[in-house]
């Protein structure tokens, strides 16, 4: 079934998981490995054998993942795609680690071309000015916008008032996504881009020493959007737009706790809708038979909405712990990504 699965679905969607090495606790707990990765395709627990499109080891590196998952959607972002890479796991598994990498405090001074360190989103800022510099076109624009979602509300971290409303998001009945006053920086090299990586990743941080669990309950969507004017083969100008959206999800750890009845289960719940919803959004479009897509459910599928589906690549990079204390949650990750395939 599964193999069936694989082969009528939709190609454009990958599933890889990262098993981070052991951290400082997990090693002096003497905890014991809970994963064992198989093969470059298969993970092991005590209970069940998991299939994805990649394993990463503990000992990969943060260029073995670009290289696997982004790399080869540069070219389709160039072309005018729009792509998306998620970052889906328990809070401490290395989402941030994967998508940012390095330390916020030094991100716009860092070289990010030497410093191994460097996560997804400084390495695709890299790489995309240096692919427009060997394509030769003249006429082109790249703009980024960094958006956070905490309970179902959006806020510009590019903004730097803190006491901002959260913003309106439309979508036309094209499935065309525009959110009301997001800032959409102009970018002219990748230094630019870490620049507006390190603000708002300063910015987040902030919230998140005031707010207990900020980070481990909002999504970041980092956008890199690429316009380019070009003559088509009988002289005709085309514009072509693409972009590339780099997420970093809330904590997968909210959605087992839902049942809560504190003062946060709302909030909770919120957290839920977008993680369950996304990955709804994703099953359905794997699944050929079935049209409707139930992207308006979350704000974070109507804000992704003309980036999933259709001429589209989507890539989930599922986190997870090495260590058996975090077993029933690196269980329920690898179930949830096994389901996206
Ligand atoms: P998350 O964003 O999922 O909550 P983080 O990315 O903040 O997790 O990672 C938690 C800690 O583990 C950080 O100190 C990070 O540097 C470290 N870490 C995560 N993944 C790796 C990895 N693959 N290799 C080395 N350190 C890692
Ligand atoms: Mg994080």
């Amino acid at each position: 079934n599964n193999q069936k699965k694989k082969l009528g679905g939709c190609q454009n969607i990958k599933v890889v998981v990262r098993v981070r090495p052991f951290d400082e606790k997990e090693s002096r707990g003497r905890s014991r490995m809970a994963v064992n990765c198989i093969s470059p395709r298969e993970i092991q627990t005590k209970d069940k054998k998991y299939y994805y499109d990649r394993v990463f080891q503990p000992d990969c590196n943060q260029l073995d993942i670009y290289s696997y998952v982004v790399e080869p959607m540069i070219n389709d972002v160039l072309a005018g795609y729009n792509c998306t890479v998620f970052a889906y796991g328990q809070t401490g598994t290395g989402k941030t680690h994967t998508m940012t990498g390095g330390d916020p405090s030094s991100l716009s001074s860092l070289d990010w071309r030497r410093d191994e360190k460097a996560g997804c989103i400084p390495r695709a800022a890299a790489n995309i000015f240096d692919e427009i510099a060997s394509m030769k076109v003249n006429d082109y624009n790249v703009r980024v916008s960094f958006l956070e979602l905490y309970n179902e509300e959006v806020r510009d971290l590019l903004n730097p008032d803190e006491r901002q409303p959260p913003l309106n998001i439309f979508n036309d009945n094209k499935g065309a996504v525009f959110i009301q006053n997001l800032n959409e920086k102009n970018v002219f090299n990748s230094n630019d881009i870490y620049a507006l990586l390190q603000q708002g990743t300063l910015r987040r941080q902030t919230a998140s020493t005031l707010m207990n669990n900020h980070s481990s309950r909002s999504h970041t969507v980092f956008t890199i959007t690429v316009h380019i004017k070009e003559a088509d083969l009988s002289g005709e100008e085309v514009l072509k737009t693409g972009k590339i959206n780099l997420v970093d999800l809330a904590g997968s750890e909210n959605i087992a706790k839902s049942g809560a009845k504190d003062k946060r289960a709302l909030e909770l719940a919120n957290i839920n809708r977008s993680l369950l919803t996304l990955g709804r959004v994703i099953q359905t479009l794997t699944d050929k038979n079935n049209r409707h897509v139930p992207y308006r459910d979350s704000k974070l599928t109507r804000i992704l909405q003309d980036s999933l589906g259709g001429h589209t690549k989507t890539c989930i990079i599922a986190t997870v712990s090495p260590a058996y204390s975090s077993y029933e949650e690196t269980q329920s990750t690898l179930e949830y990504a096994m389901r996206a395939r």
